[in-house]
């Protein structure tokens, strides 16, 4: 027979680690936390950290089963820096790394597309981006600026999206 009590147990075990690490994410940075749980509750397929970073943050986030690299960018002076993605699944990694490893940064259309697949936008709003970036739209700004993608107007997925991102940001804000 199942013990129903040890189960319970577990899961308030894991929960109570996860919490650890996000509370510990969030002494780096409230977004890092953020952007750490979304990626892991499968919500954003990937996320980018470009702030500088050091390890301890980056150990915390492969705690919670994530993958982690660094890819090195060039803005156009020449420069050079590190930018720190995480995701769930490889694959999403190394997409990211074939389309911006060592490659300038840049807001080309191309660009738009395939971060905005990547990080889990709806396809709806990145092609409104693309046309015309910021376009107003009917949403209230409480729930835009928990969104790392811009809505287009009369969007069809942000609406069940919202609740979910709510959801994250909550526990991030309670931890
Ligand atoms: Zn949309």
């Amino acid at each position: 027979m199942i013990d129903q009590d040890k189960l319970v147990d577990v899961a308030e075990r894991c929960d109570r680690e996860i919490e650890a690490k996000i509370r510990a994410l969030k002494a780096v940075d409230f977004e890092l936390a953020y952007l750490a749980l979304l990626t892991r509750e499968g919500i954003k397929p990937l996320s980018r950290w470009e702030k500088p970073i050091d390890d301890r943050p980056l150990t915390i986030l492969r705690q919670m089963d994530l993958h982690v690299e660094r890819i090195r960018r060039k803005v156009r002076s020449g420069k050079v820096f590190d930018e720190t993605i995480f995701g769930r699944a490889a694959m999403h990694l190394e997409i990211y790394a074939e389309h911006f490893r060592d490659r300038p940064v840049d807001k080309s259309a191309e660009t738009v597309r395939v971060e905005g697949f990547l990080f889990g936008y709806p396809p709806c709003c990145v092609s409104h981006y693309v046309r015309q970036p910021y376009a107003p739209h009917e949403f209230p700004m409480h729930q835009q600026e928990i969104l790392f993608h811009w809505s287009c107007r009369g969007c069809e997925i942000t609406p069940s999206l919202i609740p979910h991102y709510e959801r994250i940001h909550r526990i991030v804000c309670g931890v």
